[in-house]
């Protein structure tokens, strides 16, 4: 095992690598200049942390967000790691505690605010401390051109010179000119070491339907996953009022946020969304940047997001502890016509709005999607992976039908009443209904009148958002949102191609949601006590719960239920310093009562080839105790028995060294022989 694995399993209790990390560790370690592009919840974190556990000197992490940064020390420490920030967030004392392990060498890793690099003291305090490793995160911050511009991220390929040091960039932006400002901006143009991870997040199931009653679809989704941690996204700050307070009033725990609410109550929010476990935040886009919670369970989207980028970010900050999360986005027709026409009315010149509408077009490619989900997703970044078997279209493919003669119809009732009319309009013209528009414009003379009796409005509804989706029809800017055919129809309405539609499924009233479980109904009972206990020891220690352990861990834990401390080593998640601390609680919730503490010499050992030594050891001892029967009982302290069991190259002689003559004769032979064959 080399040496990053080892830390890997024994600080993070990982047992092993995600995609990708391995080889951006490996070469941040060797001191390369790196620019590593993966996904939320890809692990970029522990790829400049793990490093900085064995290079010399002071890993020093820039970061843009000081509640983020202050919770990944807090991780840190909890995992036994040496960390501080020196933020504007600091009390006199944590600056203080800071400086300390600064001042004495010990400090690991040193995050800072970019703010702080524009202070004239800073790079001789870099200096100072001997910082030997540069790590960048949210990169793109950097782009003039992002949405997450921060001036001082400019300072930073300065800062790099004047330590000479390698700097080790890490993103989740990858499109192509943010990577290349990335490159200039803070390695001067001199190519990096690059890593660009696939975009899919596997564990995050993919699901869109269209709206049909959407107050009662986001209910009904968070009701079957009552309890868990999850996000609406809507588009107005209005509905997320109104929506979150649906929300409570069907017991759930929720609340709002927006960019429209004072600073504080931003604050209290995300603090809150952080720490609680089951909080549900309806929030418009506003809430995002902030928020590096691994345990949200899911994503539901109450209107379409605003393009495909924007998605894969929202749904992406659901389960970043890599445990099962889903999603749900839900779209209509007033979502299209709203997006339509907010690019056509937009100040942009023409070539931006048509690009703009290319845009969209993917993006409702994506939910009028007819085969896999996360096909048409990721064949959008680029990617051409096989069908997942994990989104809404896996699990029940789309139920389609040529719908050339509907489109046809509906194109016709357009043309002849001469481009000027909404959906609502047309349908009551396809389906025959005699209203008095229709009578006043005596539509109800033409040859279209009624020919789509076969049909009903919801049916109608449907094959117009669909028309709208594939862009054969777009609302008119000059026209309050009349339809007019686009160039892509007239193929179409020619008879020259034909087109497949989704049948909407019609869903049964009032079915009752079924709850969506994350482990098996055997051992749920036992991972809300996981939880409980967890919720408890996060209160005192006054940390957001994941900081105890993440979900993930927990549903290990509840369904392959160690019992020793071995075995709670075994678990993804349980490092060395975590184990000490929390193992035996848990055991003690998992075995229904709290278990004697094992002596401390043995703990350490635990998750080690040498425990299960030492087992032997001890069994060994225990049998050979009384000797044969005759001599005085005899035994080998608990800490002695650790030293024989991690003794390298065993021999009798060492054994007499450790153990005394007498003890060495009577248990040495015994005692090599479990040790030459451990
Ligand atoms: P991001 O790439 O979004 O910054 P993080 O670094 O926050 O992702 O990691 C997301 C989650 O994945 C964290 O909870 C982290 O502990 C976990 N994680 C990272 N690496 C591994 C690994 N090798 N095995 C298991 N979990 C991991
Ligand atoms: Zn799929």
């Amino acid at each position: 095992m080399d040496r990053a694995t080892e830390l890997l399993a024994s600080v993070f209790g990982f047992d092993a690598f995600r995609p990708g990390q391995a080889e951006i560790v490996e070469a941040v370690a060797a001191g390369r200049n790196v620019l590593a592009i993966m996904p939320t919840g890809g692990g970029k974190s522990l790829c400049f942390q793990l490093p900085a556990l064995y290079r010399d000197g002071v890993t020093v992490v820039i970061s843009p967000l000081i509640a983020l940064m202050r919770d990944q020390v807090r991780a840190l420490r909890e995992v036994g790691v040496e960390a501080g920030a020196l933020t504007s967030g600091n009390t006199q004392q944590e600056t203080d505690a800071v400086f300390d392990a600064l001042d004495q060498g010990r400090m690991r890793l040193l995050y800072m605010a970019p703010e702080r690099l524009a202070s004239a003291g800073t790079l001789t305090l870099l200096q100072r401390i001997g910082t030997s490793l540069i790590a960048v995160d949210e990169a793109h911050c950097v782009s003039q051109w992002g949405h997450d511009f921060r001036p001082d991220y400019l300072r930073l390929g300065e800062l790099r010179r004047a330590l000479n040091v390698p700097l080790a960039a890490f993103t989740a932006t990858a499109d192509a000119e943010t990577r290349e400002e990335i490159v200039r901006r803070l390695f001067d143009g001199d190519a990096p070491q690059t890593f660009l991870r696939g975009f899919d997040r596997p564990n995050i199931h993919l699901a869109f339907a269209a709206k049909d009653g959407p107050r009662k679809q986001i209910l009904d989704f968070a009701t079957a996953r009552r309890g868990q941690s999850g996000i609406v996204y809507c588009s107005t700050r209005a509905k997320t009022e109104t929506l979150a307070g649906a929300l409570r009033q069907d017991g759930h725990s929720a609340c709002h946020y927006h960019g429209g609410m004072d600073r504080e109550d931003r604050r209290v929010v995300e603090t809150r969304f952080q720490r609680e476990d089951g909080l549900i935040v309806v929030a418009t886009v506003a809430f995002g940047m902030g928020i590096d919670k691994p345990d949200i369970r899911w994503v539901a989207h109450a209107d379409l997001p605003k393009s495909i980028e924007a998605y894969y970010q929202e749904i992406g900050r659901a389960g970043r502890d890599g445990a099962p999360a889903e999603t749900l986005t839900l779209y209509g027709y007033d979502d299209i016509r709203l997006r339509r026409s907010q690019i056509d009315e937009g100040l942009a010149p023409m070539e931006r709005k048509s690009a703009d509408h290319v845009r969209l077009n993917a993006l409702l490619g994506l939910a009028e999607a007819l085969r896999c989900r996360r096909q048409t997703l990721l064949k959008y970044f680029g990617e051409d992976p096989e069908p997942c078997g994990h989104c809404d279209l896996c699990d029940k493919p789309a139920e389609v039908f040529d719908g050339t003669e509907a489109v046809r119809k509906a194109l016709s009732a357009i043309l002849r009443t001469g481009e000027y009319f909404g959906a609502g309009h047309l349908i009551d013209i396809l389906v025959g209904s005699t209203t008095d528009k229709v009578r006043a414009r005596r539509h109800d003379k033409l040859p279209t009148f009624g020919v789509g009796k076969d049909m009903n409005r919801v049916q109608w509804q449907a094959v117009f958002r669909q028309m709208m989706g594939h862009d054969l029809v777009r609302p008119d800017p000059e026209r309050h949102g009349a339809l007019r055919m686009t160039e892509i129809a007239r193929p179409i309405l020619r008879g020259e191609d034909t087109i497949k539609l989704r049948r909407d499924t019609i869903r049964k009233a009032a079915a009752r949601p079924v709850a969506r479980a994350l482990v098996t109904e055997d051992d749920a009972p036992l991972l809300s006590a996981l939880k409980a206990k967890r919720r408890a020891l996060a209160e005192t220690a006054r940390v957001p719960a994941y900081v105890i352990f993440t979900d993930r861990t927990l549903i290990e834990m509840a369904e392959k239920r160690p019992v020793t401390l071995d075995q709670m080593a075994g678990i993804s998640g349980v490092g060395a310093k975590k184990l000490d601390r929390y193992g035996v609680a848990f055991l003690g919730i998992i075995a229904g009562e709290t278990p004697a503490p094992e002596h401390p010499a043995r703990m350490k050992l635990s998750g080690r080839t040498e425990g299960a030594v030492y087992d032997r050891l001890l069994e060994a001892q225990a049998e050979l105790a009384r000797g044969d029967g005759t001599g005085k009982p005899m035994s080998c302290s608990a800490s002695l028995l650790a030293k024989v069991a991690s003794l390298h190259a065993p021999d009798m002689a060492t054994l007499q060294q450790l153990l005394g003559e007498r003890r060495a004769e009577r248990f040495g032979p015994a005692f090599l022989d479990i040790l030459q064959d451990a």
